[in-house]
């Protein structure tokens, strides 16, 4: 078979457009002008996801850190999140001394379980984070009223789903906050960088204080009200943000489009499940995922080592996250085990395939052509 070179799951799609707007902020974005890339960047986000406020940030990771601290939440809080995502939306719970409590998915989305997330609740819990699992959206309506019944914050993860909808409403407009991740591998990216968005003026201000080492916006310079963090991220990233976010309506055509074409050749065959994009909800697609029938007979690991040799990039569906090393001393692994089960059955055999912006119809056509012999179909 023709070789087709090496096709890799995730990277940006970059234009002279980008090119040119960090070009201009590292010429023009000092003296009066240093704030001119951060404020349109983050008018023109907040507008996208239709919030009052947007604060970049230097990265997903740091946003939820902010979202936690902003929404007073420390130690002997519990924060409920789904046992499939990145570690990144747990870690930060540890951050601030709280306890991380890991919920099953439904197994359609693959997103956070309504039905789990209630079953978590206790009297501690103050938080839950939703996480828009590879551009698909959990039930919101949902996760919103159950949060509401038990007066619990919703902070939402949409690192991975910048675009998507659900009932109509943007991904990371639902909650008290929303988190984006501007890492290289995102549909979007500012190289490494974040945002968090809110309608909430409090948080809005709360974290540009705890953002800027404790100093309230307008505030008298050089008198720290508190001890804080200094999380910013720089004008040539938010210049680069700027010129991808003038893109997106693109950036997601392509990534629904990469989808349809894995769509066209899979979907066919019955033990191999894609992507699900349920009723009311747009999916953005960030990573193009297969989850394959238990009677192949083959877990993730070894098909990915296969892919690998045949140049065709892939990575694991998120391994449970009670079922990671950095979670062996938590007190909820037993528990979680027991109860998650669909994140246990779904996990070993999922995996995300090459969608990285680059990709193209032949290379697409490759990759299901080499999987379809590897799994003998
Ligand atoms: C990428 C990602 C993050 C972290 O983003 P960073 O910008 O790398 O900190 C958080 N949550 C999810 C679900 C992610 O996919």
């Amino acid at each position: 078979m023709e070789k087709v070179g090496h096709m890799l799951v995730s990277g940006p799609s970059i234009t002279q457009k980008e090119i040119n707007y960090v070009i201009d902020a590292v010429k023009n974005a000092w003296y009066e002008n240093a704030n001119m890339y951060h404020e349109r960047f983050e008018k023109a986000f907040a507008s996208y996801v239709e919030r009052k406020y947007a604060i970049t940030l230097p990265s997903c990771t740091s946003a939820l850190h902010l979202a936690l601290v902003s929404l007073g939440i420390g130690p002997g809080d519990e924060v409920i999140v789904p046992e499939i995502t990145w570690i990144a939306t747990a870690a930060p719970i540890t951050y601030v001394g709280a306890t991380p409590v890991f919920a099953d998915i439904n197994p359609n989305t693959w997103c956070l379980s309504a039905k789990s997330f209630e079953e978590c609740i206790t009297p501690n819990t103050r938080a839950v984070i939703p996480v828009d699992l590879y551009g698909n959206m959990p039930n919101m309506a949902e996760i919103q009223s159950i949060a509401k019944k038990f007066n619990i914050a919703i902070i939402e993860d949409a690192a991975e789903a910048i675009g998507s909808e659900h009932k109509g409403k943007k991904a990371g407009s639902f909650g008290e906050t929303g988190v984006f991740s501007f890492h290289g591998s995102k549909t979007m990216t500012t190289g490494e960088g974040g945002m968090l968005v809110t309608d909430n003026e409090y948080i809005y201000r709360r974290v540009l204080t705890l953002r800027d080492h404790g100093r309230p916006p307008s505030d008298k310079k050089f008198y720290n009200t508190e001890i804080a963090y200094k999380y910013k991220m720089s004008s040539m990233q938010a210049a680069l943000g700027l010129a991808q976010l003038e893109r997106i309506e693109e950036l997601i055509a392509r990534k629904r489009l990469i989808f349809s074409w894995y769509y066209q050749e899979l979907s066919d065959i019955n033990d191999i499940i894609l992507n699900y994009e349920g009723p009311y909800t747009k999916n953005t697609y960030w990573m193009v995922t297969i989850i394959l029938n238990k009677k192949f007979g083959i877990k993730k690991e070894e098909l990915i080592q296969q892919l690998i040799e045949n140049n065709i990039d892939a990575r694991p569906f998120f391994y449970p996250l009670s079922s990671l090393p950095a979670y062996k001393k938590s007190e909820q692994v037993d528990i979680a085990k027991k109860r998650n089960l669909n994140a246990y059955n779904i996990s070993p055999y999922g995996i995300n395939l090459p969608c990285g912006m680059n990709m193209s119809e032949d290379k697409v056509s490759y990759v299901c052509k080499i999987l379809r012999r590897l799994l003998s179909l």
